[in-house]
């Protein structure tokens, strides 16, 4: 390696041919978004397309999707369907009980903006961003295996430029946010 004072460490010829540099954000990126483990959740109809993805005709396996009953073991949440005030609660303590670093899938209308019921019923949540931070939102009503398929590839993306650094800080904003308007 040769190091100049004032352009810093420099790789020679021999050794950029066979030397792969890369960043840890970078390994940590492409680890995770390899093998995104997306915890079963789904409150309503949303949730039959997402049991269709499932099946063997798309091939949901191939992105190294791994479909968990446990938030424990979960680093994705799709929410399929629509969120109640009462399953709102629910909802966020899954969510708490899934380890860090961990992604939200909005699928739907009813999921994004409260759909159909948005406009006079009492009980649904007018979008579950209110209470988890969302990722990517996916509409439709309901959107199709290939929309979630999309989706995913969209929050791959995400992941692949995404910095420990600055997901650590949006973290801690939204947990102070939860506690203090909650
Ligand atoms: Fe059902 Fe449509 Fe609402 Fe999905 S968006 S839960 S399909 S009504």
């Amino acid at each position: 390696r040769i190091i100049n004072p004032i352009e810093g460490p420099k790789v020679t010829q021999d050794l950029s041919e066979n030397v792969i540099l890369t960043t840890v954000d970078d390994l940590y990126n492409w680890a995770r978004l390899s093998s995104l483990w997306p915890l079963l959740f789904g409150t309503a109809c949303c949730f039959i397309e997402f049991a269709a993805l499932i099946g063997s005709r798309f091939d949901f396996d191939r992105f190294g999707l791994i479909p968990r009953s446990s938030p424990r073991q979960a680093d994705l949440i799709i929410t399929a369907g629509t969120i109640t005030m009462k399953m709102g609660p629910q909802l966020v303590r899954l969510y708490e009980q899934m380890p860090e670093p961990k992604y939200v899938i909005a699928m739907g209308a009813c999921t994004i903006t409260g759909g159909m019921f948005s406009v006079d019923s009492p009980t649904a949540v007018r979008g579950v961003d209110k209470l988890i931070p969302v990722d990517v939102y996916l509409p439709g009503c309901p959107p199709r295996p290939e929309a979630i398929i999309d989706a995913i590839i969209k929050l791959r993306k995400k992941i692949a430029n995404d910095s420990m650094q600055e997901r650590s800080l949006i973290k801690q904003t939204h947990r102070f946010y939860s506690t203090t308007h909650n």
